[in-house]
């Protein structure tokens, strides 16, 4: 696509207004990380020093701190921590004994891990629509889905929205299955006044470093109620021993580092109020967005029902002319991304699942509408200004 944005005026001649010299807002990216470590900067160097001087790199007590600290913020009974989200996820699965000839519910507008991970165990995803308001697996599609082969729901709490949980817990107890919750987006996310990850048999968690608690690196973390089930885990992330080099499992090795286990417990402290200024720049973009008058042009993502606390890993609006307007604020300097062009059910890798065009309508249309704006916490009012002043400049410039 062409950098050059599509915008002229009637006779013809470039429109002067949209010359990127005017742009309101000094440069600024879509997630701005060092703008996060600068006033944290003496702790996170104090904490990796105390991991140096340990020179104990796995597991071990930074770990166990952090696993213990982790499980009282989100009210979990355990956490276990390991190397990635994804790892989490896999984890999870090996635990419950999912692999082949299973199936597992899920949505098919996520990141790739999500029914990657399902895939990786030797199950089959199956996949079910999203709701077109909260992007999340739609509850009511899951019994259609349903066959005797069907282990487990996994449904994600996409941009740090809890997914709909009650109908998918209540048909999970009845038919018997289990809820593995895909939270790496949405950690300190609420429902019903309990932590998103905190529903299921198990939450799973990354660190990945654009993630709301991101480590330096890699890391992952599952959460779970049932103390056999956290013992599982411990076990097949440390290749299925309990005893050196006697194997109860076949497990993997999926560890979280004490270096990232001493920087996410500096940072973790912070989290609860990171959270809240994402909060607030969504309350803003939803006033700005408001006062711009865009009409249908964009949708933006209505305030959470009360049940709900939201994140905002993520703040995806939906728009008409999606890509011409995402070039022409590439051109004014506006960053955003695209959080998914394709949804996994038409991704090559999925292909050999069957799925067609047309399957999924309204993660389809998702996927060719949403546009993420930047939200992370150190976020200036004056940059969520030029990103509303430049998408209304496009649209009435266009229209
Ligand atoms: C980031 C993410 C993962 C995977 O986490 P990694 O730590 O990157 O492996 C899984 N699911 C979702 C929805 C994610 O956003």
């Amino acid at each position: 696509m062409s950098a050059t944005p599509q915008v002229r005026s009637q006779a013809g001649a470039p429109v002067p207004s949209v010359d990127s010299t005017t742009a309101v807002a000094p440069a600024f990216d879509f997630l701005d990380l060092r703008a996060q470590f600068a006033p944290i900067r003496v702790d996170m160097m104090q904490a990796i020093a105390r991991v140096m001087e340990s020179q104990h790199f796995i597991l071990g007590r930074e770990v166990q701190s952090f696993e213990e600290e982790i499980a009282s913020f989100l009210g979990a009974r355990f956490a276990v921590a390991c190397a990635s989200g994804s790892d989490a996820l896999v984890l999870a699965l090996m635990a419950l004994g999912i692999g082949d000839g299973d199936e597992v519910i899920t949505t098919p507008f996520t990141f790739v891990a999500t029914a990657g991970s399902i895939a990786r165990v030797g199950a089959t995803p199956v996949f079910v629509d999203i709701d077109r308001d909260t992007f999340n697996l739609d509850p009511a599609g899951i019994a259609g889905a349903l066959t005797p082969r069907t282990r487990a729901v996994m449904p994600v709490h996409l941009f740090g929205l809890a997914a709909e949980l009650q109908p998918i817990l209540e048909l999970a107890r009845a038919k018997r299955l289990a809820v593995v919750e895909d939270a790496a987006q949405a950690i300190g996310a609420r429902h019903h006044g309990s932590a998103a990850g905190t529903f299921g048999e198990f939450g799973c968690f990354s660190f990945f470093p654009s993630k709301n608690l991101g480590g330096a690196g890699d890391g992952g973390l599952i959460t779970t109620q049932d103390s056999t089930l956290a013992d599982k885990l411990r076990l097949l992330r440390v290749h299925g021993s309990r005893k050196k080099y006697h194997y109860e499992a076949l497990g993997m090795n999926s560890r979280l580092d004490a270096l990232q286990a001493a920087i996410l417990r500096v940072k973790l402290a912070h989290l609860a109020q990171w959270t809240r200024a994402r909060q607030e720049h969504a309350e803003r973009y939803r006033s700005l967005f408001q006062a711009a008058g865009l009409g249908s042009a964009i949708d933006v993502p209505a305030a959470p029902a009360t049940e709900y606390v939201h994140v905002y890993n993520q703040f995806v609006v939906r728009a008409k002319d999606r890509d011409a307007l995402r070039s022409f604020l590439q051109t004014r300097g506006i960053p955003t991304e695209v959080y998914y062009p394709v949804p996994l059910h038409l991704q090559p890798a999925f292909r050999y699942l069957g799925y067609t065009a047309g399957q999924m309508p309204n993660a389809e249309q998702a996927s060719h509408e949403v546009l993420a704006l930047p939200i992370y916490p150190e976020l200036k009012e004056v940059h969520q200004q030029a990103v509303v002043q430049a998408i209304a400049d496009f649209y009435s410039l266009k229209h």
